[in-house]
């Protein structure tokens, strides 16, 4: 039931994709199917004709009317194969790029926690890009053709079965082998691709790391320079080595069994036609046009037979690459309520916040009690691995904590993370980088603000950023990215200046968080970005992580995390009197400094 669930979804999907052309076309080839029978009539009436002819009883005129009545219907039928043929490659073109869309919406729109590979949710998606995506594709048109194929079948059993029910039964049941193959055969196939998926994924990685598979590019000057393209492909073709030899084997007796069906049929189709022969030579008054009739219409029934039940039978194993496919429906996605349309506040506040990746027990956080008032600037220090960056990953919304509360902007963040999200700005420190000009990278934050080139100049300028647009030829309109045809691919440093103005451009939030900001900065350019944090943050909440302690004398607030919690929170000079932990790092820094 669920199965046939399955089916009806993706062929209401793909009738909405394909549109009202693309469905009269569909429904032009049903009609169609009914031309082999029709042809086979014409010719089996030429043939009597012609023997007449042959017999000197006949009329020229006759088999000549009979003759442009075949050629009228070979004309329909080429036209009509490839009007469907051409709307079938344009469908799977549409049906393609609908799966695409899908894929990429699911990416950007399912709970943050499927993208940190909650529910093996990273093997499924490449599945499904691999191939569950293509597959649906393919069912669609399969489900046509079955229709379309089931039509042609039983037009000609129909026709066959006057002359002998004998050849319509023999030619369906032999068919029947080679369609059972074909679905055990499918079904390897999907078992097998599964189960690699799960073995392979170390392979793609061999794989994308060496420069396969498209546009990665990371990683490829440290490959060069340890001489490591070898030493790397050696993996990678060990694992996809023995990948291919599984499926060269499996390959190889799909192929050893397909053969012996397809003689089976040969067989088959050749006695059909020695019984008929026989038949018409011991009963003349059949005539030739019988045996005609049985010829052309013995090999459409078996071909259309063979044809539809493989397609049936392709289209059931089909099913769970379809089903796969809709797994995607299946997932959470994030609660998106309207938007309010207001900015919101610059509060923060945590109440007994815990926390634990999905799939993990381990409490990465545990016990957060804050409340950050409106304008403070806030610094969070720690080790790694104590928590910082998750504790921003759950105040921006990408995950539910275990236990607690969170209000940020005012909004509840579990059920309202949009809003919560409007009232920050951020840096994280995995930011992006958009093939696109620079004044672009910086106002994609907000959208709705169309400040002018001027205002953008000012801002930059006000952050000590400008120099990344005052070396460009063409200013904030310079392409940049490494796609870019001048090739203008801006250092690690530059970019992470485009991404402190990104989060400055988008003014209307009152709250901004920096995670390790200056990372990628040289020290001049940091200490004047620090020297100008006002600026950046203006009167905004400002939450900071940063691992240079130096820093963190602009700031009006610490909170020291250690294993998960928060065990300091007060003024530098507060935990410097205090003589903790806080104190401790500070110390351990400082003797580098002086
Ligand atoms: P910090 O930012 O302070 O370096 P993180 O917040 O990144 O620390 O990590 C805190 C803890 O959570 C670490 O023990 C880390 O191993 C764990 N962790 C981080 N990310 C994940 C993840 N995606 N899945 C599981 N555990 C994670």
């Amino acid at each position: 039931m669920s199965k046939l669930r399955t089916l009806l979804k993706a062929l209401w999907i793909s009738i909405k994709i394909k549109g009202p052309v693309s469905v009269i076309i569909s429904l032009l080839g049903f009609a169609a199917a009914f031309l082999p029978v029709l042809l086979a009539g014409y010719l089996r009436a030429l043939t009597d004709a012609l023997q007449m002819l042959a017999g000197e009883g006949g009329v020229p005129g006759k088999a000549l009317k009979l003759f442009s009545g075949i050629v009228m219907l070979y004309i329909v039928q080429v036209v009509i194969t490839n009007v469907q043929q051409y709307t079938v490659g344009l469908d799977e073109i549409k049906m393609e790029r609908y799966l695409k869309r899908t894929i990429m919406r699911h990416k950007c729109e399912v709970r943050y926690q499927y993208v940190e590979n909650y529910d093996d949710f990273h093997n499924r998606l490449a599945f499904i890009e691999e191939y569950a995506g293509k597959q649906m594709a393919r069912s669609i048109t399969y489900m046509i053709t079955v229709l379309q194929l089931l039509l042609a079948f039983c037009a000609a059993a129909f026709t066959l079965w006057s002359v002998s029910p004998f050849i319509v039964l023999i030619l369906f049941i032999t068919s029947i082998p080679a369609a059972l193959l074909s679905y055990f055969q499918q079904e390897e196939t999907f078992r097998y691709r599964a189960k690699w998926m799960e073995e392979g994924s170390l392979a793609i990685h061999y794989f994308h790391i060496i420069g396969g598979g498209g546009y990665s590019y990371d990683g490829l000057q440290e490959i060069r320079h340890f001489a490591l393209f070898d030493y790397l492909k050696a993996r990678w073709r060990a694992i996809a080595d023995e990948y291919i030899g599984k499926k060269n084997k499996i390959m190889a007796r799909h192929i050893k069994c397909n053969m012996a069906a397809d003689f089976l049929r040969s067989i088959v189709y050749l006695a059909v036609l020695f019984i008929a022969a026989r038949a018409i030579y011991q009963n003349p008054v059949l005539g030739l046009g019988t045996f005609t009739l049985v010829f052309t219409l013995s090999g459409q029934l078996q071909n259309t037979a063979g044809e539809c039940l493989v397609d049936i039978m392709v289209l059931a194993q089909n099913i769970p690459y379809m089903q796969e496919f809709f797994y995607l429906d299946k997932l959470e996605r994030e609660v998106c309520p309207a938007d309010s349309g207001e900015e919101g506040t610059g509060e923060i506040t945590f109440e007994n916040v815990s926390f634990a990746y999905p799939n993990t027990d381990n409490k990465v956080l545990q016990d957060i009690n804050l409340r950050i008032r409106e304008g403070e600037k806030i610094a969070v220090v720690g080790e790694n691995g104590s928590g910082k960056s998750t504790f921003i990953s759950l105040l921006c919304g990408m995950f539910d904590p275990l236990t607690g509360r969170i209000r940020v902007g005012g909004a509840d963040v579990g059920s309202h993370p949009a809003a919560a999200r409007k009232a920050v700005s951020v840096v994280f420190q995995d930011f992006a980088h958009y093939e696109t000009s620079i004044r672009e990278n910086i106002t994609i934050s907000d959208k709705l603000r169309n400040a002018a080139d001027q205002e953008i100049l000012e801002l930059l300028q006000k952050i000590n950023v400008d120099d990344v647009v005052k070396e460009q030829k063409n200013g904030l309109h310079e392409l940049v990215g490494s796609f870019s045809e001048k090739a203008n691919n801006l250092s690690g440093g530059q970019w992470q200046k485009i991404s402190l103005a990104r989060a400055a451009y988008r003014n209307k939030a009152k709250i901004m968080i920096l995670d390790e900001p200056t990372s990628a900065l040289d020290p001049v350019a940091e200490a004047q970005l620090y020297h100008n944090f006002t600026a950046l943050t203006e009167d905004k909440t400002t939450i900071l992580i940063s691992h240079r302690l130096g820093i963190t004398s602009v700031v009006d607030r610490i909170l020291v995390f250690k294993e998960g919690r928060i065990i300091e929170d007060g003024s530098h000079k507060e935990l410097m009197a205090k003589k903790g932990y806080y104190a401790q790092m500070y110390h351990a820094q400082a003797q580098w400094y002086v």
